[in-house]
Protein backbone atom coordinates (compact mmCIF):
# COMPACT_ATOMS: atom_id res chain seq x y z
CA UNK A 1 0.00 0.00 0.00
CA UNK A 2 1.49 3.38 -1.40
CA UNK A 3 1.93 6.41 1.51
CA UNK A 4 -1.80 8.37 1.89
CA UNK A 5 -1.83 12.18 0.87
CA UNK A 6 -2.55 14.68 4.03
CA UNK A 7 -3.93 17.64 4.22
CA UNK A 8 -4.41 20.60 5.90
CA UNK A 9 -8.00 22.54 4.78
CA UNK A 10 -9.27 26.19 5.82
CA UNK A 11 -12.71 25.11 5.97
CA UNK A 12 -14.30 28.52 7.06
CA UNK A 13 -17.99 28.91 7.21
CA UNK A 14 -19.88 26.20 7.79
CA UNK A 15 -22.25 27.93 4.77
CA UNK A 16 -19.23 25.83 2.44
CA UNK A 17 -21.28 23.00 3.01
CA UNK A 18 -24.29 24.20 0.77
CA UNK A 19 -22.49 26.08 -1.28
CA UNK A 20 -20.30 25.38 -4.47
CA UNK A 21 -17.08 28.06 -5.07
CA UNK A 22 -13.56 27.86 -5.67
CA UNK A 23 -12.90 26.25 -2.30
CA UNK A 24 -15.06 23.39 -2.05
CA UNK A 25 -14.60 22.76 -5.51
CA UNK A 26 -10.86 22.31 -4.64
CA UNK A 27 -11.84 20.21 -1.50
CA UNK A 28 -13.84 17.59 -4.36
CA UNK A 29 -10.94 17.43 -6.45
CA UNK A 30 -8.68 16.82 -3.94
CA UNK A 31 -10.83 13.80 -2.59
CA UNK A 32 -11.31 12.41 -6.18
CA UNK A 33 -7.41 12.92 -6.74
CA UNK A 34 -6.23 10.64 -3.82
CA UNK A 35 -6.41 6.59 -3.29
CA UNK A 36 -9.27 5.46 -1.52
CA UNK A 37 -8.71 5.63 2.12
CA UNK A 38 -8.94 2.33 4.49
CA UNK A 39 -10.22 5.50 7.02
CA UNK A 40 -10.13 8.89 7.23
CA UNK A 41 -8.56 10.91 10.75
CA UNK A 42 -9.55 14.27 10.92
CA UNK A 43 -8.15 16.99 13.29
CA UNK A 44 -11.03 19.62 13.72
CA UNK A 45 -10.86 23.37 15.20
CA UNK A 46 -13.95 22.10 16.50
CA UNK A 47 -13.37 19.49 18.81
CA UNK A 48 -11.25 21.53 21.30
CA UNK A 49 -11.25 19.80 24.78
CA UNK A 50 -8.78 19.30 27.93
CA UNK A 51 -7.37 15.71 26.70
CA UNK A 52 -6.21 13.68 24.23
CA UNK A 53 -8.81 11.59 22.21
CA UNK A 54 -10.27 10.17 19.33
CA UNK A 55 -13.85 9.37 18.83
CA UNK A 56 -14.55 5.10 18.91
CA UNK A 57 -18.04 4.58 18.36
CA UNK A 58 -19.36 2.99 15.53
CA UNK A 59 -21.83 5.10 14.15
CA UNK A 60 -20.79 8.59 14.69
CA UNK A 61 -23.82 11.52 15.18
CA UNK A 62 -23.43 14.69 12.96
CA UNK A 63 -23.10 17.56 15.15
CA UNK A 64 -24.36 20.84 14.14
CA UNK A 65 -22.23 23.03 16.04
CA UNK A 66 -22.88 26.42 15.32
CA UNK A 67 -25.77 29.45 15.56
CA UNK A 68 -27.90 31.60 13.38
CA UNK A 69 -27.79 29.70 10.13
CA UNK A 70 -30.74 28.39 7.61
CA UNK A 71 -32.53 25.49 8.66
CA UNK A 72 -30.97 23.64 5.78
CA UNK A 73 -27.59 23.32 7.01
CA UNK A 74 -28.86 22.07 10.51
CA UNK A 75 -30.74 19.12 8.27
CA UNK A 76 -27.02 18.35 6.87
CA UNK A 77 -26.44 14.62 7.97
CA UNK A 78 -22.71 12.84 7.33
CA UNK A 79 -23.44 9.49 7.41
CA UNK A 80 -20.10 7.98 7.38
CA UNK A 81 -19.49 5.08 9.80
CA UNK A 82 -16.57 4.97 12.43
CA UNK A 83 -14.04 2.31 12.62
CA UNK A 84 -13.57 2.16 16.32
CA UNK A 85 -10.32 -0.32 16.34
CA UNK A 86 -8.31 2.38 14.31
CA UNK A 87 -8.20 4.18 18.63
CA UNK A 88 -5.83 1.44 19.38
CA UNK A 89 -3.72 2.37 16.29
CA UNK A 90 -3.67 5.66 16.89
CA UNK A 91 -2.75 4.89 20.17
CA UNK A 92 0.11 2.23 18.95
CA UNK A 93 1.82 4.81 16.91
CA UNK A 94 1.36 8.22 19.64
CA UNK A 95 2.83 6.15 22.76
CA UNK A 96 3.56 7.37 25.06
CA UNK A 97 0.73 9.16 24.50
CA UNK A 98 -2.39 8.49 26.03
CA UNK A 99 -5.29 9.07 24.07
CA UNK A 100 -8.79 8.19 25.08
CA UNK A 101 -11.79 6.99 23.14
CA UNK A 102 -15.17 8.67 23.21
CA UNK A 103 -17.93 6.51 22.78
CA UNK A 104 -20.46 8.75 23.45
CA UNK A 105 -19.51 12.67 23.37
CA UNK A 106 -18.28 13.63 20.09
CA UNK A 107 -18.86 12.18 16.63
CA UNK A 108 -18.18 14.21 13.20
CA UNK A 109 -18.43 18.22 13.59
CA UNK A 110 -18.81 20.65 11.14
CA UNK A 111 -15.19 21.45 10.87
CA UNK A 112 -15.08 17.99 9.34
CA UNK A 113 -18.29 17.70 7.20
CA UNK A 114 -18.08 21.00 5.72
CA UNK A 115 -15.52 19.77 3.72
CA UNK A 116 -16.17 16.11 3.92
CA UNK A 117 -19.61 16.35 1.95
CA UNK A 118 -17.34 17.65 -0.79
CA UNK A 119 -14.45 15.85 -0.75
CA UNK A 120 -16.03 12.76 -0.15
CA UNK A 121 -20.05 12.78 -1.06
CA UNK A 122 -20.80 9.48 -1.01
CA UNK A 123 -20.03 9.42 3.14
CA UNK A 124 -18.98 5.43 2.91
CA UNK A 125 -15.60 6.03 3.97
CA UNK A 126 -14.88 5.40 7.83
CA UNK A 127 -14.51 8.62 9.16
CA UNK A 128 -12.71 8.90 13.08
CA UNK A 129 -11.61 12.39 14.61
CA UNK A 130 -8.22 13.31 16.90
CA UNK A 131 -9.32 15.54 19.80
CA UNK A 132 -7.03 19.07 19.74
CA UNK A 133 -5.98 18.67 23.16
CA UNK A 134 -6.13 22.50 24.91
CA UNK A 135 -3.90 22.10 27.54
CA UNK A 136 -0.32 21.58 25.42
CA UNK A 137 1.42 24.27 23.78
CA UNK A 138 2.43 24.12 20.15
CA UNK A 139 5.30 21.83 20.11
CA UNK A 140 3.05 19.18 21.29
CA UNK A 141 0.94 19.28 18.55
CA UNK A 142 3.51 19.36 15.74
CA UNK A 143 4.91 16.49 17.51
CA UNK A 144 2.14 14.73 17.39
CA UNK A 145 1.23 15.12 14.15
CA UNK A 146 4.71 13.81 13.37
CA UNK A 147 3.96 10.58 15.07
CA UNK A 148 0.42 9.98 13.19
CA UNK A 149 3.09 8.92 10.12
CA UNK A 150 2.69 5.59 10.21
CA UNK A 151 -0.78 5.70 9.92
CA UNK A 152 0.03 7.00 6.12
CA UNK A 153 1.48 3.17 4.97
CA UNK A 154 -1.79 1.68 6.72
CA UNK A 155 -4.30 3.47 4.46
CA UNK A 156 -5.53 6.52 6.85
CA UNK A 157 -5.78 10.49 5.13
CA UNK A 158 -5.51 12.50 7.85
CA UNK A 159 -6.93 15.50 7.91
CA UNK A 160 -6.35 18.76 9.49
CA UNK A 161 -9.45 21.34 9.30
CA UNK A 162 -9.70 24.77 10.79
CA UNK A 163 -8.28 27.91 9.19
CA UNK A 164 -4.71 29.66 9.68
CA UNK A 165 -6.16 33.16 10.48
CA UNK A 166 -9.49 33.27 12.23
CA UNK A 167 -10.87 36.66 13.99
CA UNK A 168 -14.38 36.24 13.96
CA UNK A 169 -14.12 39.73 15.87
CA UNK A 170 -13.11 41.31 12.89
CA UNK A 171 -14.94 39.81 10.55
CA UNK A 172 -16.77 42.31 7.78
CA UNK A 173 -19.19 40.95 5.39
CA UNK A 174 -18.52 43.17 2.79
CA UNK A 175 -15.39 41.70 2.35
CA UNK A 176 -16.59 38.64 1.63
CA UNK A 177 -12.94 37.55 -1.00
CA UNK A 178 -10.76 39.81 0.70
CA UNK A 179 -8.24 39.80 3.53
CA UNK A 180 -6.68 42.57 5.89
CA UNK A 181 -2.96 43.43 5.25
CA UNK A 182 -2.64 41.72 8.80
CA UNK A 183 -4.77 38.48 7.14
CA UNK A 184 -2.23 38.84 4.34
CA UNK A 185 0.68 39.14 5.91
CA UNK A 186 -0.22 36.37 8.42
CA UNK A 187 -1.08 33.88 5.72
CA UNK A 188 2.40 34.32 3.82
CA UNK A 189 4.30 33.92 6.80
CA UNK A 190 2.63 30.57 6.94
CA UNK A 191 2.70 29.34 3.51
CA UNK A 192 6.46 29.96 3.54
CA UNK A 193 7.29 28.32 6.84
CA UNK A 194 5.01 25.28 6.11
CA UNK A 195 6.14 25.09 2.50
CA UNK A 196 9.73 25.35 3.15
CA UNK A 197 10.36 24.73 6.56
CA UNK A 198 7.22 22.83 7.80
CA UNK A 199 8.84 21.64 11.24
CA UNK A 200 9.42 25.64 11.68
CA UNK A 201 5.56 26.20 12.08
CA UNK A 202 5.37 26.37 15.31
CA UNK A 203 7.46 29.83 15.33
CA UNK A 204 4.56 31.22 14.17
CA UNK A 205 3.58 32.13 17.93
CA UNK A 206 6.25 34.86 17.20
CA UNK A 207 5.12 36.84 14.21
CA UNK A 208 4.05 40.37 15.24
CA UNK A 209 0.61 39.23 13.33
CA UNK A 210 -0.33 36.47 15.52
CA UNK A 211 -2.01 37.98 18.75
CA UNK A 212 -4.89 39.55 15.69
CA UNK A 213 -4.33 36.46 13.71
CA UNK A 214 -4.79 33.86 15.82
CA UNK A 215 -7.06 35.53 18.80
CA UNK A 216 -7.38 31.43 20.08
CA UNK A 217 -5.45 28.78 18.76
CA UNK A 218 -8.69 25.99 17.79
CA UNK A 219 -8.29 27.16 14.14
CA UNK A 220 -4.67 27.36 13.99
CA UNK A 221 -3.60 23.93 15.48
CA UNK A 222 -4.96 21.24 13.21
CA UNK A 223 -2.61 23.08 10.81
CA UNK A 224 0.55 21.95 12.94
CA UNK A 225 -0.66 17.94 12.43
CA UNK A 226 -0.08 18.71 8.78
CA UNK A 227 3.43 20.53 9.44
CA UNK A 228 4.44 17.50 11.48
CA UNK A 229 3.45 15.01 9.46
CA UNK A 230 5.52 17.39 6.65
CA UNK A 231 8.25 17.51 8.91
CA UNK A 232 8.46 13.68 9.21
CA UNK A 233 8.34 13.14 5.91
CA UNK A 234 10.61 13.72 2.67
CA UNK A 235 7.47 14.43 0.62
CA UNK A 236 6.47 17.89 -1.06
CA UNK A 237 3.68 20.23 0.06
CA UNK A 238 1.89 22.32 -1.98
CA UNK A 239 -0.95 25.05 -1.89
CA UNK A 240 -4.38 22.72 -2.37
CA UNK A 241 -6.58 26.38 -2.78
CA UNK A 242 -5.67 29.87 -1.37
CA UNK A 243 -7.45 33.30 -0.53
CA UNK A 244 -9.34 34.94 2.12
CA UNK A 245 -13.11 35.67 3.43
CA UNK A 246 -14.76 38.55 5.64
CA UNK A 247 -11.04 40.10 5.90
CA UNK A 248 -10.14 38.27 8.76
CA UNK A 249 -10.12 34.29 7.53
CA UNK A 250 -7.78 32.79 5.00
CA UNK A 251 -9.05 29.69 3.63
CA UNK A 252 -5.60 28.17 2.76
CA UNK A 253 -5.42 24.60 2.52
CA UNK A 254 -1.94 22.58 1.79
CA UNK A 255 -1.79 19.45 0.36
CA UNK A 256 1.42 17.18 0.99
CA UNK A 257 2.26 14.22 -1.35
CA UNK A 258 -0.76 14.38 -3.19
CA UNK A 259 -1.81 15.31 -7.34
CA UNK A 260 -4.73 17.41 -7.12
CA UNK A 261 -5.17 20.28 -9.77
CA UNK A 262 -2.95 23.51 -9.08
CA UNK A 263 -5.12 25.97 -7.21
CA UNK A 264 -7.41 28.62 -9.02
CA UNK A 265 -6.93 31.83 -8.82
CA UNK A 266 -7.85 34.35 -6.22
CA UNK A 267 -10.70 36.19 -8.16
CA UNK A 268 -14.00 35.38 -6.81
CA UNK A 269 -16.21 32.99 -8.94
CA UNK A 270 -18.83 33.81 -10.64
CA UNK A 271 -20.54 30.90 -10.65
CA UNK A 272 -20.55 31.08 -7.03
CA UNK A 273 -23.41 30.41 -5.11
CA UNK A 274 -22.11 32.09 -2.28
CA UNK A 275 -25.08 33.04 0.36
CA UNK A 276 -22.91 34.80 2.86
CA UNK A 277 -23.34 34.98 6.48
CA UNK A 278 -26.32 34.90 9.13
CA UNK A 279 -27.10 38.29 10.02
CA UNK A 280 -25.74 37.78 14.11
CA UNK A 281 -22.19 39.31 15.59
CA UNK A 282 -19.93 36.54 14.12
CA UNK A 283 -18.30 35.58 17.25
CA UNK A 284 -21.73 34.21 18.18
CA UNK A 285 -22.05 31.73 15.05
CA UNK A 286 -19.01 29.33 15.98
CA UNK A 287 -17.90 28.94 12.62
ZN1 LIG B 1 -14.52 26.55 12.13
Amino acid sequence: MSTMPAAFIGHGSPMNALETNRYTQAWRAFGASVPQPRAILVVSAHWYINATAVTAMPRPKTIHDFFGFPPELFDVRYDAPGLPELAEEVSDVVTPTWVGSDVDSWGIDHGTWSVLVHAFPMADIPVVQLAINATKPMDYHLELGAKLAPLRDAGVLILGSGNIVHNLAGMEPRRQHDGFDWARRFDDAAKELILDDPAKAPQLAGHRDFGTAVPTPDHFIPMLYLAGLAGAGSGATDVLVDGYAYGSLSMTSYLLDGDAPPPAPQTPDADAEDRGLPDLDPEQTNL
